[in-house]
């Protein structure tokens, strides 16, 4: 079974959005298997959106995942990584699909509510980043039979 690493941005929090947004990843069939809400320090921000770090963006990024709480989940199941990604939308909003979360609940690509891991490799990094392996929580539900063919 394969873990990915979403979290609810500061503006899907202070929005109301996270029962919603949670919602969809259960109701989809996948697996809550780590979840805190938490305050982002500048360091973990710099670290996680390393990859950006020379990009115009960058410090406006830093500011707004730092600027109010935020919800690190860590979700399981048959495709995840992919397939949660198809589920959050476009990084632009105004590009995301409807039905998709950014593309419902969003507008500004700057307050676009949710970030998704976007490879396998990604997905380990930030587990790794924003977890403690003792935080997750693997369990089996008992609807598993109901959702995968096994
Ligand atoms: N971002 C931004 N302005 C831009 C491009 C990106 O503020 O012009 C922010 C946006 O919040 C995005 C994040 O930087 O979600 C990371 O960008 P990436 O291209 O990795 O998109 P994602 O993987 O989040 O879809």
């Amino acid at each position: 079974m394969e873990r990915t690493f979403l979290a609810i941005k500061p503006d899907g929090v202070q929005r109301g959005l996270v029962g919603t947004i949670i919602q969809r990843f259960e109701q989809k069939g996948y697996t809550l298997v780590g979840l805190k809400l938490m305050r982002v320090s500048r360091e973990l921000a710099e670290q996680h959106y390393g990859e950006h770090k020379d990009k115009p963006f960058f410090p406006g990024l830093v500011n707004f995942i730092t600027s109010g709480p935020v919800v690190a989940m860590v979700w399981e199941g048959r495709g995840v990584i992919a397939n949660a990604r198809k589920l959050i939308g476009a990084t632009n909003p105004l590009n995301a699909e409807p039905g998709t979360l950014r593309g419902d609940f969003a507008v500004d690509v700057g307050r676009n509510v949710i970030h998704g891991s976007d490879s396998p490799e990604n997905a380990e990094r930030e587990i790794n980043l924003w977890f403690q392996t003792q935080e997750l929580v693997p369990w089996e539900p008992a609807l598993t039979s109901w959702v995968y063919e096994m």
